[in-house]
């Protein structure tokens, strides 16, 4: 008897490719953008926003000097794949009984409070070691970093066994508001001006996402913290041109029938036919039991046959959403490939679609979809 492993039946019912190839241009030019002297921290949190942790983060090794991961379980994993040279940077804040995670692997920590600091001070002086960490500012997220600098100014000094090598921010509309990015960069450079000069090193001062590498010039800043442009997606149209896309989201046609005008199509009959003499409706293998966004339903999502729009009818089900195929004619059989997310459809089409954002799509792929990594 013929034996197949669920996951390969799986990846050729549904699926996912990636293209490292394309990656690594869109790394290449985010060091281009960093500049001189610029270095790169590739964000790849969110197992690198769906397209699979371990080979991103072996695929982006040579572009950056730092990865980012949202949690120390996201650094382990990376460590474990033996992703030797980038520094792993965890992006969220540690809770207590991660932190020895954290000293143990020299992880890079951004810290916010000085509780947060003097723990990690304690720990590492137990340890014998003296821990690089960077100071998080909060100039305007409200999600973590330091409110005050007067706090940091009057007790780093207690740090003996912490190395404040870097200091970060984060800018919550660099991809909406130009000016109030461009204020808040200025505010942060004042800060990092005012930290040097109390005698903090800070090999490495960042602030930028995507948005912000793309969109405003980079004075204060050493290191830079793309996301969603290393996956192919400009959070600034203007630049989409300039990167390449790395995922393209597969699935087949599981059958294919001819409804009668009148006929209701998926949960609801929100959507009945209406074409004459039929209408030729084929059902597809993905639902947002997949991440195919179910608020796409009747939002005028189309996906690609042969090429080819096709609408989405009626809801997205749970498996299966079912499309309109008729002026296709016969050439649709069950079996034959789809295109969800690829081509001319972007993730960012999708996101304005389902009234969502590109980040948010491909981190919706759930993981009942294979990941083919070319
Ligand atoms: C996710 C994240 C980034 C990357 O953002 P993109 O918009 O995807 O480039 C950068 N910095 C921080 C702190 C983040 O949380």
């Amino acid at each position: 008897m013929h034996e197949e492993e669920p996951e390969s039946l799986m990846g050729r019912r549904c699926w996912v490719e990636i293209s490292l190839e394309a990656l690594r241009c869109n790394a290449a030019f985010a060091r281009d953008l960093a500049g001189v002297g610029g270095q790169i921290m590739g964000v790849v949190k969110a197992d690198a926003y769906g397209h699979g942790l371990e080979d991103t983060a072996r695929a982006l090794a040579d572009f950056a000097d730092f990865l980012g991961v949202a949690n120390v379980a996201e650094a382990l994993r990376i460590r474990k794949a033996g992703v030797g040279k980038p520094r792993v940077f965890i992006l969220g804040t540690a809770l207590e009984w991660e932190r020895p995670v954290v000293l143990e692997h020299d992880f890079v920590a951004a810290v916010s409070t000085v509780a947060e600091a003097e723990a990690y001070d304690f720990l590492a002086a137990s340890a014998g070691k003296r821990l690089k960490v960077h100071l998080a500012l909060d100039t305007g997220m409200g999600r973590l970093g330091f409110l005050d600098t007067a706090e940091i100014l009057s007790q780093w000094r207690h740090w003996a066994h912490l190395e404040i090598e870097g200091v970060a921010t984060h800018l919550p509309s660099a991809d909406e508001k130009p000016d109030a990015t461009g204020a808040q960069l200025k505010h942060f450079a004042d800060i990092v001006r005012l930290l040097r000069e109390s005698g903090l090193g800070l090999r490495h001062v960042h602030a930028a996402n995507s948005a912000g590498l793309l969109g405003f010039p980079h004075d204060a800043c050493t290191l830079f913290r793309p996301g969603l442009m290393l996956y192919g997606i400009s959070p600034l149209p203007e630049w989409q041109s300039r990167l390449q896309p790395t995922l393209k989201w597969m699935t087949r046609v599981t059958l294919v029938r001819d409804l009668p005008p009148g006929h209701g199509v998926s949960y609801g009959g929100d959507f009945a036919t209406s074409r004459e003499p039929y209408t030729r409706v084929a059902t597809l293998a993905v639902g947002y039991g997949d991440g195919y966004p179910r608020q796409l339903s009747g939002q005028g999502a189309d996906v690609l046959v042969d090429g080819r729009r096709c609408p989405v009818l009626g809801r997205v089900t749970m498996d299966q959403i079912m499309i309109d195929v008729t002026d296709l004619g016969d050439a649709v059989k069950p079996g034959a490939e789809v295109v969800l997310l690829g081509g001319d459809i972007s993730a960012t089409e999708l996101a304005r679609k389902a009234g969502t954002i590109p980040w948010h799509i491909l981190t919706g792929i759930t993981r009942r979809v294979p990941r083919i990594t070319e």
